[in-house]
């Protein structure tokens, strides 16, 4: 079963599909793209080009040439201006057109960097995603920020460049290490208690489906955070007001993910620590029924995520969050949940009250 949402862009639209099979899609986009002369540029890296390149290249069909391939090393390191560099050298020596297509196959990693690649090269060529992690499937890929690192910093440089087309096929997902696809869950849990109170019962109704990887569970519960992330994009698409929401459990979950030490928590397992302070902090606050909290660590066990982390420093983890990009001088900018589906985002909170809250997940 093939969804599609689609996400009204200033500039440029975005046609997201999805499903078991979804990648079928690419052919009807490359044989249009194929008429009017343009060429397509994959960018990969090596472990998902040596799982599924045959696969890729096979759903382009016959309606473009052979596309031109080039990989980086899998991993967080290759978000770099060096990196970028290398994309657009290539880019240069294959002679890119402006209406030639990048496409993004990969996790978040290969869709920032191929999506700056293109956001700049000649000042923007055609950019597609085909998100290959369960993160980029219902995060990355969506809503069009593309970007590197610098030394100094996660993401400091960047873009917004929405993707013209996403092609999220969840049977990619099949060769996904179990901790690759549980970092995608924290990111899953958040969209729950964003979303409200029939999403959530959904997911704790089908966790073990999810899992398994059952296809139509999985394929379902990615179509659900899309539309929530594509509907929260659309109406502050350069993420000025609302879309903050979309950074729930992240402020905390940032400061853990480095106060613990480059890997030792995923992405998504520092996300899930983070709500559970959140919605601690929610509870005094913001007046959030305490029912939901430990319904979230269940949750959160059940896909194989941590609940509590130990031997990190609070201070540390203060520390980090006060050098967070989302803080400014009056405060922290905190998003906090009044109820389920009805968060508030701009909560100023004093340094002393988070320390109380990050005792939920510290031991
Ligand atoms: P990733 O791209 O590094 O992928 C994780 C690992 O999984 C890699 O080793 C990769 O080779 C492997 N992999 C990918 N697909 C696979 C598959 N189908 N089968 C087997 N292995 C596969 O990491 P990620 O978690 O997808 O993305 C993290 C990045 O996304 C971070 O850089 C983060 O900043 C970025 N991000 C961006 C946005 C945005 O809005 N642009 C949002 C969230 C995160
Ligand atoms: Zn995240």
């Amino acid at each position: 079963m093939i969804w599609r949402v689609q996400l009204g862009g200033t500039f440029c639209p975005s046609d997201i599909l999805g499903g078991w099979g979804a990648l079928s899609a690419l052919s009807d986009h490359a044989t249009r793209v194929g008429g009017r002369g343009s060429r397509i540029f994959l960018v990969s890296d090596r472990t998902v080009w040596a799982l599924w390149k045959d696969e890729i290249l096979g759903s382009f069909g016959a309606g473009t040439g052979m596309p031109a391939v080039h990989l980086v090393t899998p991993g967080e390191a290759s978000k770099t201006v060096a990196t970028v560099a290398e994309c657009w050298n290539w880019l240069a020596s294959e002679g890119a057109r402006r209406d030639d297509v990048v496409v993004a196959v990969g996790g978040g990693v290969v869709g920032d960097l191929a999506g700056f690649a293109a956001a700049t090269y000649l000042r923007g060529l055609g950019f597609w995603q085909v998100p290959t992690t369960l993160l980029a499937q219902v995060d990355s890929s969506v809503g069009g920020k593309v970007g590197i690192n610098l030394p100094g910093g996660k993401n400091l440089v960047g873009a917004f460049y929405q993707p013209e087309v996403v092609v999220a096929d969840q049977r990619l997902l099949d060769t996904l290490p179990a901790p690759e696809f549980a970092s995608g869950l924290g990111e899953v849990v958040k969209y729950a208690l964003l979303s409200g109170e029939p999403l959530l019962e959904k997911l704790e109704r089908d966790t073990t489906a999810v899992m398994s990887r059952t296809p139509s569970a999985v394929s379902r519960l990615v179509e659900e955070c899309v539309r929530l992330k594509a509907e929260v994009v659309q109406q502050d698409e350069r993420d000025v007001g609302r879309r903050a929401i979309l950074n729930l459990g992240h402020t905390v979950g940032h400061a853990l993910e480095r106060a613990a030490g480059f890997g030792r928590l995923s992405h998504g397992a520092a996300v899930g620590l983070g709500l559970l302070v959140t919605l601690s902090v929610s509870e005094s606050i913001c007046g959030l029924a305490p029912t939901v909290l430990p319904r979230v660590r269940v949750l959160l066990t059940r896909f194989a995520l941590p609940t509590t982390i130990a031997d990190i420093d609070a201070g540390e983890v203060l520390a980090a969050v006060g050098s967070d990009k989302k803080t400014d001088a009056t405060g922290l900018g905190f998003v906090c949940l009044r109820e389920l589906g009805d968060p508030v985002w701009g909560v100023r909170l004093e340094e002393a009250v988070l320390a109380t809250h990050l005792e939920v997940v510290l031991t």
